[in-house]
């Protein structure tokens, strides 16, 4: 709250725009536990505050993408209610023999601490500035050691489509290529590490093309899809939220929840329960009005859509697909 603003007078925060009260969690419809397969919980000092917020919401357990230090202490803390995908120290990435190297011993310990996943991250930053995708020679002995120790993967692969529109981030496609051009190296990734299954992270960075996607998942019957970034989600269903609603349930079993929730010091209750009340309303319910996360790419007020789905699809997305792959 600034100090010009009158008693009483309430300066809503991005993740809680229309000042709803967050702990108070709207009905189910589906009983039981959720399990959450896209975190980053990156301290184990922000866990406290994260795992409140997720119980209150009847996540029982997560899949987290934690800096390797961080697997030890959030293990012995939260031993049944995390998991880990295997990620490398980004904010060191080099094109380095020396950060590979230690790319493929983190490799090792994430599995020895049980990640059954590991994530490759490539975005169009990666070929923008570093001119790297999945088929470039430095990812090769990372992906071969993956295999070998048994590994099935998460990928990101592309980003929103508004971010390619002119003036946009991507608006050069001379260096971050076209939107399209983002999913050769998907093909290629999948051709590589089939029979291993692996999961396209925020629907596969195409929730803006349903038909586009539903060609993807009919030709590679080991291509998941997870259901996080929640702005993104749910700015681009609100847009098409019978098409969403659609290959939803026509892929239900090869589709996981997860938010994307990344934990910060900063972050309050409100930042990380808005990500789940916007999922279940997503999900679970036939909203429409506005989103109460602050959006900037998103028509103004940004709008939420909720796509009602059943009960049965829910257990699938929520647990039993979770289960059935093994995480
Ligand atoms: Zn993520």
């Amino acid at each position: 709250m600034t100090q010009r603003q009158k008693p009483g007078a309430r300066q809503h925060s991005p993740a809680n725009r229309l000042g709803l009260d967050y702990r108070a969690v709207p009905p189910r419809k589906l009983s039981g536990p959720v399990i959450d397969a896209h975190t980053h919980i990156h301290h184990i000092d922000h866990a406290p505050l994260f795992f409140e917020v997720a119980e209150a919401y009847g996540v029982e357990r997560v899949l987290s993408m934690s800096p390797v230090q961080q697997v030890e202490p959030l293990r012995r803390a939260y031993a049944d209610r995390i998991s880990f995908i295997a990620v490398p120290r980004w904010h060191e990435f080099a094109l380095t023999p020396a950060f590979r190297r230690q790319w493929l011993d983190d490799l090792r310990e994430f599995r020895q601490h049980g990640a059954r996943l590991c994530k490759f991250w490539s975005a169009p930053p990666l070929r923008g500035e570093l001119g790297l995708t999945l088929e470039h020679d430095f990812f090769q002995p990372v992906i071969q050691q993956a295999l070998e120790l048994g590994y099935e993967f998460m990928v990101h692969i592309g980003d929103p489509r508004l971010w390619w529109r002119p003036g946009g981030r991507y608006a050069d496609t001379t260096r971050f290529g076209t939107r399209r051009d983002q999913y050769e190296q998907l093909a290629w990734f999948l051709e590589t590490v089939a029979p291993r299954r692996v999961i396209g992270a925020h629907l596969a960075g195409s929730v803006e093309a349903p038909r586009f996607l539903q060609s993807l998942l009919d030709r590679y019957q080991h291509l998941w899809l997870d259901c996080s970034a929640t702005k993104w989600i749910v700015r681009e269903v609100a847009r098409r939220p019978a098409a969403a609603r659609e290959l939803i349930i026509r892929n239900h079993e090869r589709i996981l929840f997860g938010t994307d929730l990344v934990t910060e010091s900063g972050y309050d209750f409100d930042h990380y329960a808005s990500r789940y009340w916007a999922h279940l309303k997503l999900w679970e319910t036939p909203y429409r009005g506005e989103s109460p996360i602050a959006d900037p790419d998103a028509a103004k007020p940004p709008q939420l859509c909720g796509i009602d789905l059943p009960a049965e699809i829910l257990r699938s997305l929520y647990r039993d697909n979770a289960a059935r792959f093994g995480l």
